[in-house]
């Protein structure tokens, strides 16, 4: 492809004013050696250098942080056309629906893979190095745009459908090396999908995501069998008349599916009562906010504060161009950091690298620079002033501008 991005086969030395890991404290002086695409060594830049073979390439990036390319935990890809076509906001998820289905059912056969080579350009061109790419089917397969690396999620819809087979499109085949089968929500998945896929990637150990308490709607479906999500999918023909609501919030119905647990990405979390949030901690699930998407669709105000105080893995994603103005966590993490003024501005930094990377299982790889991780990385431009309490800030207020390119990335 073209781009900013190289293999170094060779060593390389990164120096910058700062060395931000995320995993690990910032350094000042800090250094970062390459090779191979891997990351061999990090730290200061007196001790790298130190370890650096002989006829090394050194490149300083100056005044600027050296930063992991930046961990996307949900997003649609394939919705790429979409992009600017919804006005924001709109007053709420009952009208966006309507609007979407509209705006779909206009689209070419080819929209998903046009969508998806579009899509890649630009959430790579955001500064991202991985993501947790959700496909209906039209972009389940591996592109050759190498530069990002995709966990592909295809994500099943079937809510009178009696089990993962009968809701897999007609021309796709799972097996473990191609994409991980999902449901969608639990207004719109039977039950024995939902537990069908969760038993699925358990026997593997991949994660499992899913839309989770995203709008009152889905609250209110679940808990009484009416309002706007049974008349969808009266309309769509997806209605099971034999079907009797829960009378439980959406957490509580998934934990008695046995859905939740350390691999489980529950995605939107914006309808939590305080008992939903001790049972995701209890069950030591992982929390994807797209807030942004949240205030776009009316849908309300995720409790990022709520989750973090009770220790849970918490990641910021974008979700898809269909609910968000771009692809940039950098922007969604500016929010937060408006939006958020309580919680630490170095927590947010791990919510688009360390935790993302963890829940997406590519702990190590992705989202830090240690020895071993993809040499992935970003120099972010830092300010005149800046200190080790200020830096976090400053890295999003750069990133949100747009202040930072790659230095260096190997292909997923
Ligand atoms: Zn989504």
């Amino acid at each position: 492809m073209n781009g900013p991005w190289k293999i170094a086969q060779q060593a390389e030395i990164h120096r910058a004013e700062w060395l931000a890991p995320v995993s690990a404290p910032p350094v000042q002086n800090g250094a970062v050696l390459t090779s191979g695409g891997r990351v061999v060594a990090a730290g200061p830049f007196q001790t790298v250098k130190k370890e650096c073979p002989a006829g090394a390439r050194t490149l300083d990036h100056g005044r600027a942080a050296l930063f992991p390319a930046l961990v996307n935990a949900h997003t649609h890809l394939e919705l790429f056309a979409l992009k600017g076509k919804i006005a924001f906001p709109q007053p709420g998820f009952r009208q966006w629906i309507t609007l979407l289905f509209d705006l779909r059912a206009s689209m070419g056969k080819d929209f998903a893979a046009e969508g998806l080579r579009l899509g890649e350009q630009e959430i790579f061109s955001s500064g991202t190095g991985l993501c947790g790419d959700i496909t209906n089917g039209g972009a389940a397969a591996r592109s050759g745009f190498q530069a990002l690396e995709r966990r592909i999620f295809l994500e099943l819809l079937g809510f009178n459908l009696p089990s993962l087979e009968t809701a897999m499109p007609p021309d796709l085949q799972i097996d473990g090396a191609g994409p991980i089968p999902v449901p969608h929500s639990v207004y719109s998945v039977s039950s024995p999908i939902i537990a069908e896929c969760k038993d699925w990637t358990r026997a593997r150990g991949l994660p499992f995501t899913m839309h989770v308490a995203e709008h009152f709607e889905e609250i209110e479906f679940l808990n009484g069998g009416k309002g706007f999500c049974r008349e969808l999918l009266e309309r769509l023909g997806r209605w099971d008349p034999a079907w009797k609501p829960p009378g439980k919030t959406p957490v509580e119905y998934l934990d008695r599916l046995g859905v939740l647990d350390s691999n489980t990405l529950l995605v939107h979390a914006v309808h939590m009562s305080d008992s939903d949030w001790a049972l995701a901690a209890t069950r030591n699930c992982a929390v994807v906010f797209c807030p942004r998407s949240n205030r776009n669709l009316g849908a309300g105000r995720p409790r990022i504060e709520k989750a973090l105080s009770l220790g849970l893995d918490c990641c910021l994603a974008t979700d898809s161009l269909a609910s968000n103005l771009d692809l940039d966590l950098f922007a969604e993490a500016g929010h937060v950091l408006y939006s958020y003024p309580s919680i630490d501005p170095r927590k947010i930094l791990e919510m688009i690298t360390v935790k993302p990377a963890r829940s997406l299982g590519r702990a190590g790889e992705f989202g830090c620079i240690e020895p071993g991780a993809k040499a992935n990385m970003l120099a972010v431009a830092v300010r005149p002033g800046v200190n080790e309490s200020s830096l976090a800030e400053a890295l999003i207020e750069s990133g949100k501008e747009g202040a930072w390119k790659w230095v260096s990335n190997s292909p997923g």
